[in-house]
């Protein structure tokens, strides 16, 4: 079931604000609010999906090529495709990937060399 009242569809209401690098009718880009690199952008879709799984399930044709198209627009846009020293996607899916945000989004890092994907596994509890 999707929260409404996530942060991300607060943002598309206009009820929050951001610093927005692109929109069209399916996506919106902004940046992210605790930037982990030089360049950390989010991409959103506009419709309600919770994750990427929700958006693969319910979403048209149409919202799916366009937010996905949306995101090398962005690149290009902030000039880091893979010819200008290229960049990282990651959507976190969920407990165990760190989800804190439920409506589907990409992070978009970039900007500076980015080092190894996962650089820690982290401490399981109880050893
Ligand atoms: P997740 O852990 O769900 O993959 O990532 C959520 C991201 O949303 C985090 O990187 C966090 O910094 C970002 N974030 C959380 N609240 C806000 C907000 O109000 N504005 C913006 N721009 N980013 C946010």
């Amino acid at each position: 079931m999707y929260d409404k009242n996530n942060i991300f569809a607060k943002i598309l209401r206009g009820e929050i604000s951001c610093n927005r690098y692109f929109e069209n009718n399916y996506a919106l880009a902004f940046e992210d609010i605790n930037p982990q690199r030089e360049i950390h952008v989010l991409v959103i879709p506009k419709g309600e999906f919770s994750d990427l799984d929700d958006f693969n399930n319910k979403a048209t044709d149409i919202e799916i090529a366009e937010f996905f198209r949306a995101i090398t627009q962005v690149v290009r846009q902030l000039g880091i495709s893979s010819s200008s020293g290229g960049y990282r996607v990651i959507s976190n899916i969920g407990v165990n990937a760190g989800q804190e945000v439920p409506h589907l989004h990409f992070h978009i890092l970039g900007g500076e060399p980015l080092g190894r994907m996962l650089s820690t596994r982290p401490l399981k509890e109880n050893g």
